[in-house]
Formats: C-alpha cells, structure tokens, sequence
C-alpha cells in the first residue's frame, strides 16, 4: 500500500514537473489564484469574530468600524487581485494546448524511427490527446488540480492555526463526568475518529466514481477518435473529388453511425457522481454536526465568548469542507495516474539504437581529415521490426564521394529500405554499413544525419512561404534560395509568384497563397534538397508526378545540380537513370546487377534487360 503510494506520488510530481518545463505559467498563476481565493473568506471569518467579541466587550465604535471597514477593504482588493490573476489563467489556458502538443511533436521527432512507422504509436497518441480533449484526463486534469490542492492544503492550514486554541480552552469548573471529559485530551479521540471515517468513507467513494467514470470515458474516447477519422473523410477537400465520383459519402456515413455508442456514458457518469457527491456530503454534514456540538458545549459552559464560537465554527466548517475536497483530489488524481502512466509510457519509449558519440566533420572535413568519403555496406541485411520477412539481403556496396550512383529496380524490391539504412532511420539487422572504414553508429547520430539531403517519395512542402520552404527556417539567404529554385528548374515559375520567396505556398495561411502543380512541388523539393547544402544527396523516386520524360530531364539536370556532391538516384523508370555510370540492380531485396546502362542492358539474362525492355515497350507505343 505504502509502495503504491509512493508510486503515485512520484508520478504525480514527474507530471507535475514536466508540466513546469513545458509552461510554467500555468503552475505558477494558478497556485496564485488559489491562495488569493483562501485569503478572502478566512480573513471575512476572523474580522467578524473579531467584531463580535468586540462588541460583547463593548470595545469603542471606531474600533468596531475599524474591523468592518479592513473586512471590507480586503474583500475588494482580493476580487481585484483574483480578477486580474484569472486573466493570466485564462491566457496560460488558451496556449496551453497548443505548447503541449509541441511537446508531443517534439518526443515524435526524437523517437527511434521504428516506432514512429509503427502506427500502434500513432495510436497510442492518439488516446492520450482525445483523453485529455474529451474528457480532461493526463496533464489537463493535473492542471485543473492545482487550484484545488493549493486551496485545500492552504485551507486545512488557516483552520488549524485558527481553532488550534478550540482544543486548549478549558471548560471552567469541571474536572469530571462529561463537562470536564471536554477539557481532556481524550476528547479528540471521538473527533480524531470522526476525521478518520470521513477521510475513508470519502476516498471510496470517490474511487468508485472515478471507476465508472475512467470506464465510461475510455469508450467515449475511442468513438471519438473514430467520429473525427470520419468527419476528417467528409470534410478533407482533397478527398472531396473522389467521395463524389465514387459515391463514397453513404459508405462514409453508414460506418460512421454504426460507430456510435449510445449516448448513456454521459448519463451514467452523471447519475454516479451525482449519487456519490449525495452521500459525501452527508458524511460532511455529519461531521460538521458533531463538531459544532463540540464548540457549542464548551462555548455554552464558558469555555470561550460568542467572538471565538463564530470564528470556529466558522473554521471548522471551512476545515471540513477543505478535507473533503482534499481527499477528494487525491482520489481523483489517482484516478487519473491511470492516464499518467500512459503518458510517460509513450514519452519513454525505449530508444534501443546505439547512439556514438564520433564527430563526423573531423574525419573529413577538418585538419587533418583526408576530407574523402566513402560509404561501404557490408554483408548487410534487414527485416522490418514486426515482420518475418528479409527486405534485404546481403548486400554488399561501396561508393566514394562525388560519385553518382542510381538504384533501379521494380517496386517491393528494397530500394527505399536501402535509403532508410544509409541515413540510419534503421540499423541492420545483420552486417555493418561504414562511413571511412568505421561503423556509422559509432558516430554521433545527429551529425551523421546532416550529411544527408533526401528528397523522399512522398515529401511534403509546408503552408509557409516559398523561401522558408527552399531553407526549412524562418530566416534565410534570398539570393541562394533563389539560385537553388532556379537550378531546380523553378526559374520561370519564380518571376510569375506574385511575392517572390514571400509568396506562401497553398492557402490554409494566406488567402492570396497559391496552389501549385506536382511537377512545381517536386523542383520546389529539389531546391529544399540542395539548400542544405549536405554532402550526399539521395533522391528516391521523387518525380513520380512527372512524365518520362520529365522525369529524365530532372535527373540529368540534376546530375549538374549536385555539382561535387555523392548523389545516389532512385527510380523504377530506368529511362531516368540511363544517364547514370554505376547502376545497381535490385531484385527481391538483393543487388544483382551493377554497372552502367549499356553493360547491364547487355546482358540479356539479367533482371535489367528484362526491366528495360519491358518499359521500353511503352515508349516505343507512346
Ligand atoms: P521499393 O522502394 O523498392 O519499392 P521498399 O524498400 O519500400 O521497396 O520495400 C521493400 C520491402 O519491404 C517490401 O516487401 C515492403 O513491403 C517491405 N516494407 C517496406 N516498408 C516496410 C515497413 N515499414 N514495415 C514492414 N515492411 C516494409
């Protein structure tokens, strides 16, 4: 029990932790607001006690009026303060969404790349965020407990310090019987034990409600993830042409309806809490009665004044109420550690690849360095983490820098897997793959990573200017972005973009932005690959939008474009690639041809010339 207390705590206080590095603001305002609120009503209590025992001693008016005015006075000045605090709170929660997913985005990108192909990941992210959308659980809740702990705990504090004189005032002239038992220490025992039921009672209760309501909502969170799949469909304007010409809507609709779970979670959550909250406060209530009694007694046999009476009921009713909430709170956070533990689980997905720590630069750029690279795959192989099969097979490769490579080969046979290896989005699963004759692990991951400029098949563009789309960043070089658009073939298309690099790229931004075609997107693609300026260049079958023949123009031109950099093309046309010197053929995972067009075409047993040939059919047709 203790463990598992301390198991709580600790992931309360890791959230709570986290929760300050992402936004601090939102720790510090609300725990502001909080004390502020406590301030207000005990302050209200004991100047009123105050001013009663004043006047049963007949103290002077202006003292009296004294009193009267500072109640007054720090009412005001607290409503102002509270006032001007909730507008913070409100700004910190208006952000607070958006600063979160941030983060989130940010454990995406530093996640071993396996997990992030994986979509058991996507998932899994997926039911954190609709948790804590549709219902307020994970960090939102941890959020929204602030302000109730800090009240609660502050309020507990005020109560004692402010009745602790309740337990020490003795009843005059009672030594014995049931008088004089008020003056004895044993007298906290029927109270201690009244505090101690309450404080179980509450806790159970509060446990099973937050039972059904943590069952109910995980079904309301998982149809809702469902609903926004669908409305996304429906709404999607690129998917818009084809749910007309297909007639998709009613398909769309119809599993979008059967998905949909009778609407009694809300109800049933309603009708527990509710029945819950009865009961809690029946326990309160008797709590209450009994302490009052208690004050009444010793106040009605001269203990204290009329002054001290209101000023502990008034405590401890507060003190009461402050419990129950507390305990409350607690329960609920244990509740909702359930979405914790989630959380973390995903944040801490284990990164198994072995990170080195070899700088990249010393060994070719720096003094000293022989300035020269040279890739080698050896005897490597690879499985995909969750499948059986090999989509690699042996492979044994070299190439130098400067050098041009194509990969060909048809669709399925390992040309992307091969990318994916070489910029180490994956390791092996067999054999190594050495950068200047050292395993490419034993070098830091993030500097090997920047040697490499890839134009994948499916790249994006982003709804932000053409220059910040060129350089990837906010701020850039206009004149080299400008020459890396124009290399890419975007020249002609550059002097018609009504703001030049300032123009944004498609609309959901800029109204004036503007739609461009595959080909333009693709030479938009080609610029952002050679702004970064990285030594080796890989294109892996980005034109797929572009004719043959296009497709060839941009590869040859490419050929110049990389000027001295190693460039490795990929490409199921093998028209593109003609161009090309050194071809590897790739075949069922394996490389079984390499050399140039006119030796591979030779061969006539061999997987190219079959390639070929077969292709070469169409063109001729065309
Ligand atoms: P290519 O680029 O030549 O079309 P790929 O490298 O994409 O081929 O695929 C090689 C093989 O690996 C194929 O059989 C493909 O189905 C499989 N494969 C590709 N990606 C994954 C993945 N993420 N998980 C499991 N298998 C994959």
């Amino acid at each position: 029990m203790l463990k598992e207390l301390k198991k709580d705590i600790q992931l309360i206080l890791r959230g709570y932790k986290l929760i300050w590095t992402i936004d601090n603001n939102l720790i510090i305002w609300d725990i502001f607001r909080a004390l502020l609120t406590v301030v207000s009503p005990y302050t209200t209590i004991y100047l009123s006690a105050r001013i009663i025992s004043g006047i049963a001693a007949g103290e002077p008016f202006r003292q009296l009026m004294f009193y009267a005015a500072l109640t007054i006075f720090i009412q005001f000045a607290m409503s102002l303060l509270t006032r001007a605090v909730t507008r913070k709170v409100n700004a910190a929660n208006q952000t607070r969404h958006d600063l979160f997913e941030i983060y989130f985005s940010s454990v995406n990108r530093n996640m071993q790349y396996e997990h992030l192909e994986n979509p058991e990941t996507h998932l899994r992210k997926d039911r954190i965020t609709r948790a804590a959308d549709a219902s307020g659980f994970g960090f939102t809740y941890l959020i929204f407990q602030i302000e109730g702990c800090v009240n609660a705990i502050a309020s507990v504090i005020l109560s004692v310090t402010l009745t602790a004189s309740l337990f020490t005032a003795r009843v005059p002239g009672h030594t014995d019987g049931l008088w004089g038992f008020l003056n004895s220490p044993w007298a906290f025992l029927p109270i201690l034990g009244l505090l101690i039921f309450q404080i179980f009672a509450v806790s159970s209760l509060n446990r099973r409600s937050a039972d059904v309501f943590y069952r109910e909502i995980k079904n309301f969170a998982d149809q809702n993830r469902l609903s926004s799949y669908y409305h996304g469909m429906l709404e999607e304007y690129e998917t818009g042409a084809e749910i007309r010409l297909f007639h998709e809507a009613p398909l769309i609709e119809k599993s979008w309806l059967k998905t949909l779970i009778h609407p009694t979670y809300l109800q049933n959550v309603i009708r527990a809490q509710s029945r819950f909250a009865r009961i809690r406060s029946c326990v309160g209530f008797v709590m209450n009665i009994s302490l009052y009694l208690f004050i009444a007694a010793k106040a009605y046999l001269g203990a204290f004044g009329i002054g001290n009476f209101v000023l502990y009921t008034g405590a401890i009713s507060r003190f009461v109420n402050a419990m129950t909430n507390f305990f409350g709170n607690a329960v609920d956070l244990k509740a909702n550690n359930a979405y914790l533990e989630e959380i973390f689980a995903y944040i801490d997905m284990p990164n198994s690849m072995y990170q080195g720590t070899l700088p990249v630069e010393k060994r070719a750029f720096c003094e000293g360095g022989d300035n020269e690279y040279e890739i080698e795959f050896r005897d490597v192989s690879f499985r995909y983490p969750a499948s059986d099969a090999y989509a690699l097979r042996h492979i044994n490769l070299k190439f130098r820098i400067g050098e041009r490579m194509a990969v060909v080969g048809k669709n399925g046979s390992g040309k992307t897997t091969f990318i994916k290896l070489l910029c180490r989005l994956y390791d092996p699963t067999e054999g190594e793959i050495l950068l200047n004759g050292i395993d490419i692990k034993k070098y830091n991951y993030a500097e090997y990573m920047s040697l490499f400029s890839v134009v994948f098949q499916d790249f994006k563009l982003l709804s932000f200017s053409l220059g910040q789309n060129v350089a990837a960043a906010v701020q850039y070089d206009p004149e080299r972005v400008e020459a890396c658009l124009r290399e890419a073939g975007f020249g002609d298309r550059l002097e018609h973009m009504p703001d030049g690099l300032e123009t944004y790229l498609y609309k959901s931004f800029d109204e004036k932005g503007v739609e461009i075609s595959g080909g333009e997107a693709q030479k938009i693609a080609l610029a952002r690959a050679l702004y970064k300026d990285a030594p080796f260049i890989v294109l892996d079958e980005p034109t797929a939008a572009l004719d043959p023949v296009a497709e060839s123009e941009v590869y040859s031109k490419f050929n110049e474009m990389v000027h001295d950099k190693t460039a490795v093309y990929i490409s199921h046309r093998l028209s593109s690639c003609r161009f090309c010197d050194d071809i590897v053929v790739f075949d069922n995972g394996q490389v079984v041809q390499r050399g140039s067009h006119d030796t591979l075409v030779a061969d006539q047993n061999g997987v190219y010339h079959d390639l070929w040939t077969a292709q070469a059919q169409y063109y001729v047709t065309e």
